[in-house]
């Protein structure tokens, strides 16, 4: 049996929180297969990070610290990971499910003709196997994944978990590692132009999703709502890819994570991406059709039936009471 490998992340100079989310999966497995931890830090002038990391749940930190790793790019990256799971003696190598997750992880576990499960909310040891969790159609179902390779590379959902918080004790080594970029080179990060939105600070937020049904129901019917709450709107990401809303209204692991004092989610069925990004509300309230929609599960509040019935009687009903 072979250890465990958590690539970390590094995002506006700090360790990502789903990095500490794969340490507390890693812990898991650790316990019930006795494995030992180690992690991979790749960035430049990390050193700092990496020593922290260990002391975190990261175990045993190989730290690659090299110019080509300051931003995230494939060939580097890729490079810089295969040393790591070659000095780790690793046969579980864990990513965050994030766009260089998806980018990299693939291409490692195709390097090593290993099972490759993505997109994974929990794991656990079964007999002689890891058994990864996914959601499935859009949250409806619960798929478990048996690997059943000697060695696995798997993805985990940030906010599947809880992130690791406790205090270890752990090392860190230097990685050896020649690095090029003859085949991509990072150019330039660009920040998208801001409308000015920041759901982050919103005490209420009516949010809306594919339910909604149209751009222009966002308009007539929850802007009314926000606006007789004095709150701000929001939408899941189809709202989004459709182009109903800008990316600023987005919320959810792609998205803003917000904790307003309110969440009224309309037309939204509580796909564990939006979840991550709005489960931390105080108080959530949910309009759906379905009744066996998931957002009901982290609901305080909620209402089976058509939004457009319910959006403008609630509306009317704060209307009312407000004057
Ligand atoms: C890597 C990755 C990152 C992602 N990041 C995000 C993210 O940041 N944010 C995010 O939201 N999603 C994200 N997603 C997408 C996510 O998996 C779901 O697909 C998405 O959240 C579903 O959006 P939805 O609930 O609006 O649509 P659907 O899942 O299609 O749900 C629509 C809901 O509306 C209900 N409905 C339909 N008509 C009505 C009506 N008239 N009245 C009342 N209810 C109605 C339906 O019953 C249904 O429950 C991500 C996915 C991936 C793979």
């Amino acid at each position: 049996m072979g250890n465990i490998l958590i690539v970390a992340e590094i995002q506006a100079g700090r360790i990502r929180e789903s990095s500490f989310e794969l340490a507390a999966y890693a812990q898991k497995i650790a316990a019930a297969t006795g494995r030992e931890i180690t992690s991979a830090v790749l960035g430049k002038d990390v050193a700092g990070l990496a020593d922290g990391f260990a002391r975190k749940g990261g175990g045993k930190v190989f730290v690659a610290d090299d110019e080509l790793l300051a931003n995230y790019c494939v060939e580097s990256a890729n490079a810089a990971i295969r040393a790591a799971v070659e000095a780790s003696g690793a046969d579980v190598i864990l990513f965050s499910n994030t766009p260089s997750g998806w980018d990299v992880a693939p291409r490692i576990a195709a390097w090593l003709d290993a099972a490759y499960v993505s997109d994974c909310t929990d794991v656990a040891q079964d007999g002689n196997a890891l058994v990864f969790e996914r959601r499935i159609f859009n949250g409806k179902l619960d798929a478990k994944v048996r690997a059943v390779s000697d060695v696995v590379v798997a993805t985990m959902q940030p906010g599947g978990t809880e992130p690791f918080d406790g205090s270890t004790e752990g090392s860190v080594v230097k990685l050896d590692v020649s690095l090029s970029s003859d085949k991509a080179k990072f150019i330039e990060n660009k920040v998208a132009e801001s409308t000015g939105i920041d759901l982050s600070k919103a005490d209420i937020i009516v949010s809306g999703g594919r339910g909604v049904g149209a751009a222009e129901n966002f308009s007539k019917l929850l802007q009314p709502l926000a606006d007789a709450l004095g709150g701000a709107m929001g939408a899941s990401r189809p709202v989004v890819d459709a182009g109903w809303l800008p990316h600023e209204y987005q919320v959810g692991s792609s998205g803003q994570i917000v904790t307003p004092k309110l969440y009224i989610a309309a037309g939204i069925s509580g796909a564990i991406q939006h979840l991550v990004g709005m489960k931390g509300s105080n108080f959530i309230i949910a309009i759906n059709k379905d009744p066996d929609a998931p957002i009901f599960e982290v609901a305080d509040l909620g209402a089976v039936g058509d939004l457009a019935e319910i959006v403008p009687a609630l509306t009317k009903a704060v209307q009312q009471a407000k004057a």
